[in-house]
């Protein structure tokens, strides 16, 4: 794209991204209210305390600290032992109280790292801060009205701060990929973009190259997609770019993203953080943080994805390739785990190479054609695994294997009980009697039979065309085509 040769010659596009991810905890951050709310009809996951009557007493929810601290420890953040929540004031609809509690100077964590692989090259992003706060009301707008639904009002919003380390769109994209990855792998995020329980907002400026002091920056925000997130700041960049270029100024704003007319449109000018008047909230005792539990939580941490791609490629010997589509997705990785775990096949090498050309191939067509996620997949490991089996004890054809793992993916059947339904006659092995089939296809075949020979070798899968009819399907097509090549080969016609 054009913008790759501006920003090579001429500019250097700087970007932070900061993440917001709504916590999987069971009730709110300060009050007992149940967080499960996405169907819910409005307004009736609510209490005073979620509301913001005045005189309520906010009480801190002990497993959003933990989650935070697991993210902040999975993003190799420093934890400090005494941390504390604020108000962060504004007056908005969607903010019941007319402050946020949130965290200003000491947040639960801060100077990590996380890193991307972009280009065959490992990036470094830092992490300034991951820290907590709560989430707003929702507004809803109508033809001359808004409605209020306070059913997200107080749900753990926890938020990762990176440094402006990205230096294009794609690095964005790329890091918002792993962070989601991450948050999915620690069970701390539905990581859902598109149902806005993980939201992403972008700092991004443009300076010549060689400058040192950073250009005027905007915010982007709406962006509901990471290929959104490339996209808007792809066109805030060009954008900023062609203004700097026709000598106008670039102005310190927030603008929103257009996903329908691919356009960021200006929204209001940003605020500055003096504007909030932060101050230590008042009804919350400080968090101390004792270096046991932080080594606790550390202990508690699950395989991240960066240790499973590594661990797939030295232990199975996957390629990067496949170890990085197994790994991107955790439950995708998951069902490939359980696969190997219960086939038979000998040799760890063989079986997990099996058994990842079998997910990632045919488990994952089924599944797209299906328009099915994984954790709907309705062939359980033991059916994947049955598949593997039956076909190496070549007890079916690689052709039947995939007619039959179709069935047991309808069916919900063992490829077992399939192959014995449909009465399959296990694939012709007699070498001595295939190769008797093949030398009747040869004779009766002749015209096929020159033309391979003087160059036609097109007339090659007519001949085994023949020979898988003849064995009504139950030769294998690759040693059928060995004997036929063998044959053709030192016989004249
Ligand atoms: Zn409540």
């Amino acid at each position: 794209m054009a913008i790759d040769t501006v920003v090579t010659t001429e500019f250097e596009i700087v970007i932070g991204l900061e993440v917001h991810s709504q916590l999987l905890t069971r009730s709110k951050m300060f009050c007992s209210c149940s967080t499960d709310y996405a169907y819910a009809a409005p307004n009736t996951h609510v209490c005073p305390i979620c509301m913001g009557m005045p005189g309520v007493l906010p009480v801190i929810n002990q497993q959003a600290v933990a989650y935070t601290i697991m993210t902040a420890l999975a993003l190799n953040c420093e934890i400090p032992q005494y941390s504390k929540f604020d108000r962060k004031n504004y007056p908005y609809p969607d903010l019941m109280k007319g402050y946020q509690i949130s965290q200003y100077d000491i947040p639960l964590s801060k100077n990590g790292y996380l890193n991307i692989e972009h280009n065959g090259q490992t990036k470094r992003v830092g992490i300034t801060r991951v820290h907590l706060e709560e989430d707003t009301a929702r507004l809803l707008h109508f033809d001359g009205y808004s409605l209020v639904d306070i059913n997200r009002s107080g749900t753990p919003l926890m938020e990762i701060v990176s440094e402006p380390d990205m230096r294009s769109p794609e690095e964005a994209r790329l890091y918002m990929q792993k962070l989601r990855e991450i948050l999915v792998y620690l069970g701390v995020s539905s990581g859902r973009m598109e149902e806005g329980s993980l939201r992403c907002d972008a700092n991004i400026s443009v300076r010549p190259k060689g400058q040192k002091e950073l250009g005027v920056k905007t915010e982007i925000k709406n962006m509901n997609s990471f290929r959104s997130v490339e996209r808007a700041l792809t066109y805030e960049a060009q954008r900023q770019i062609e203004l700097l270029r026709s000598g106008h100024p670039i102005h310190q704003e927030t603008r929103g993203w257009v996903e329908t007319r691919g356009i960021t449109v200006s929204q209001r000018s940003k605020e500055y953080a003096h504007d909030y008047r932060y101050f230590p909230e008042p009804d919350l005792p400080p968090l101390l943080i004792s270096s046991d539990w932080v080594e606790e939580l550390r202990r508690q941490l699950p395989e991240l994805p960066d240790a499973r791609r590594i661990r797939y490629m030295r232990d199975y010997g996957l390629s990067a390739q496949d170890a990085n589509v197994l790994t991107e997705d955790k439950a995708l990785g998951d069902y490939f785990e359980q696969v190997l775990a219960v086939s038979h096949r000998k040799g760890l090498k063989d079986r997990a190479r099996a058994a990842a050309n079998l997910v990632l191939n045919d488990v994952v067509r089924l599944l797209k054609s299906n328009s099915l996620s994984v954790s709907e997949n309705p062939l359980s490991p033991s059916a994947s695994a049955n598949l593997l089996d039956l076909l190496e004890k070549e007890r079916i054809t690689g052709k039947q294997a995939k007619d039959v793992l179709e069935e047991a993916f309808a069916s919900g059947k063992m490829p077992e009980m399939i192959v014995k339904e449909k009465g399959i006659e296990p694939p012709i092995s007699d070498q001595s009697a295939l190769e008797q089939i093949v030398e009747e296809v040869i004779t009766n075949n002749s015209k096929a039979v020159h033309d391979y020979q003087s160059g036609k070798t097109n007339a090659l899968q007519a001949l085994i065309g023949q020979v898988m009819k003849q064995t009504r399907g139950q030769a294998k097509a690759d040693s059928v085509r060995k004997i036929l090549v063998e044959k053709l080969d030192t016989t004249t016609n």
